[in-house]
């Protein structure tokens, strides 16, 4: 059982991971934001550094990017929340790996889109993180600032592992 490795071998499986990852290039800073567009869905995903699991070595699954904190990011995202109108009725916002990591979207800032999604017409949103970053407090935060919108928390397999769920690489 890989719950019951040793730390040492847990450590040569992180540097291993590391080592395999450590050619993957980074996000340019020219790219604050991306949407991705489907029918009357919206992604938005947000420029910020690498996942923590992915940055230490414990977590191999998926190949998210791994960015870069972009300054101004955060007020462009929102420029576009507030242009898209009635288009939508789903929007999904996700980050490098967790939208709910203060590492990767500081609370103010993940507060602000929020605040943006709040005054559109969209009915669902989905907020893609581990949900070891979901506490009780975030999440009532933002489901008080969303009201009626239905707020759906997605998250991965990779959650489910004991380890993974387990091992927080602060
Ligand atoms: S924890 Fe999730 S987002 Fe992070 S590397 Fe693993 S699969 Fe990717």
């Amino acid at each position: 059982m890989l719950d019951n490795l040793c730390p040492e071998t847990d450590m040569c499986l992180d540097q291993a991971i590391l080592a395999i990852r450590s050619k993957r290039p980074k996000v340019s800073k020219s790219l604050s934001f991306n949407i991705y567009q489907s029918g009357r869905c919206v992604q938005l995903w947000v420029n910020t550094p690498a996942c923590k699991f992915s940055l230490s070595g414990k977590c191999s699954i998926c190949d998210y990017w791994d960015g870069e904190v972009v300054e101004d990011a955060i007020n462009q995202a929102c420029k576009y929340i507030n242009n898209i109108g009635n288009a939508y009725d789903t929007l999904l916002l996700n980050t490098c790996g967790s939208c709910l990591c203060d590492e990767e979207l500081p609370f103010e800032q993940l507060m602000n889109l929020v605040s943006a999604i709040a005054k559109t017409t969209v009915k669902r949103v989905i907020l893609e993180s581990h949900p070891v970053y979901a506490t009780v407090e975030k999440l009532t935060s933002i489901v008080n600032v969303l009201d009626s919108k239905e707020v759906v928390l997605e998250y991965g397999q990779e959650a489910t592992f004991p380890l993974c769920f387990a091992i927080l690489p602060e």
